[in-house]
């Protein structure tokens, strides 16, 4: 807090403490809270901006075993919720801002409260790349989208191209066959990086085309998306596709920024974890993306939020034994 009406805000927030805090709605953070709440340690669960993480903006998760026709994403978001509250998890609709790790409790200032913390699961996710060429921030949200979930509708009977060539990206411009009337897939290479089953679902869907060795070089419009300028990557040669929304699925970042000198990160920016989910500092726990960048999956997550919450466990009991 660099400024004079930081300094009140940040001192006249209610001051809370807690045993276990999460930071983090999505699956790490909510089985993390699960399990916490069942070892009665009256977990709390600060969501940040995206309430069930980015799993929530899925559409149908075909993958979580138990749901043999799928689940929706936000509907598996709110059932994580559910049980983890029904053993005495707390969720809060709050963001952290800043944290202080160098002494427990660990201090947490989010934008209700300040929180002082015996220990701390970091689940706070990733969050979708950009392209960074000329028009992709001036068209966000007028054409230009990271969520077909959240903007796949107002693009019905339009065409839209999608980039990327991973999951994300067929899975993505498989679901905007629904309201589109063309799924352009524009890739960079010439061989996809996503699973068999989506490769084969995308190409024999009428709807769905394919751009190979290609990189958007600039997106192009008039208050809204009106096509895309196009660099073949094999031979130089320039292009442009009309298109009225163009869907950017070309992998993630970690959140981590807060943690930055804290917590020990790798070039990406990911946490450094061991198998007990530990990081540098003891008494504080990763799950999920924050520190996956290679399975990257609703049930990995989860996994890892089981994890961290037993070793939390046995963290907190370690301590007041020697306390
Ligand atoms: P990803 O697997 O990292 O794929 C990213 C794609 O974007 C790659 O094809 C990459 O091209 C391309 N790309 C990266 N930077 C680019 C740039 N600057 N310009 C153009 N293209 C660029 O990311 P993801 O698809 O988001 O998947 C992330 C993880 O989540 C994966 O482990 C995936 O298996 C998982 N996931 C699973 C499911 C599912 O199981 N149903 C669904 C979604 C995601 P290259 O191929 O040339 O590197």
């Amino acid at each position: 807090m660099f400024n004079l009406s930081g300094i009140i805000s940040s001192s006249s927030k209610e001051t809370k403490q807690v045993k276990v805090l999460i930071l983090g709605s999505g699956p790490a953070g909510l089985s993390a809270a699960l399990y916490a709440a069942r070892a009665e340690l009256a977990p709390v669960v600060l969501t940040g901006m995206e309430l069930g993480g980015q799993a929530a903006l899925t559409h149908t998760i075909e993958n979580y075993p138990g749901f043999p026709d799928g689940v929706g994403g936000q509907e598996l978001g709110e059932l994580f919720q559910k049980q983890a509250e029904r053993f005495g998890a707390k969720v809060e609709f709050d963001t952290a801002q800043s944290v202080d790790l160098s002494q427990r409790p660990f201090k947490i200032t989010a934008d209700n409260a300040v929180y002082f913390s015996d220990s701390l699961i970091v689940g706070t996710g990733a969050r979708p790349n950009h392209l960074d060429i000329p028009g992709e921030t001036e068209f966000t949200g007028k054409g230009v989208s990271y969520c077909a979930t959240c903007d796949g509708w107002f693009f019905k009977n339009k065409k839209v191209i999608v980039v990327g060539g991973g999951d994300s990206a067929l899975e993505e411009g498989l679901f905007l066959t629904r309201f589109a009337t063309s799924v352009t897939i524009v890739h960079r290479r010439e061989s996809l990086r996503a699973g068999k089953v989506l490769q084969n679902r995308a190409f024999t869907d009428p709807k769905v085309s394919f751009v190979w060795n290609s990189a958007l070089a600039e997106i192009k419009g008039d208050g809204v998306v009106k096509s895309v300028k196009v660099n073949n990557t094999k031979t130089g040669e320039t292009s442009e596709i009309e298109t009225d929304g163009v869907f950017i699925f070309i992998g993630h970042t970690p959140n981590t920024q807060m943690f930055a000198g804290q917590l020990d990160m790798d070039d990406a920016g990911y946490v450094r974890s061991n198998m007990m989910m530990e990081t540098n500092v003891p008494g504080v726990f990763v799950a999920g993306e924050v520190a996956d960048s290679h399975f990257r999956q609703v049930i990995t997550s989860a996994g890892m939020g089981a994890a961290a919450a037993i070793q939390v466990t046995h963290f907190l009991e370690k301590a007041s034994e020697h306390a």
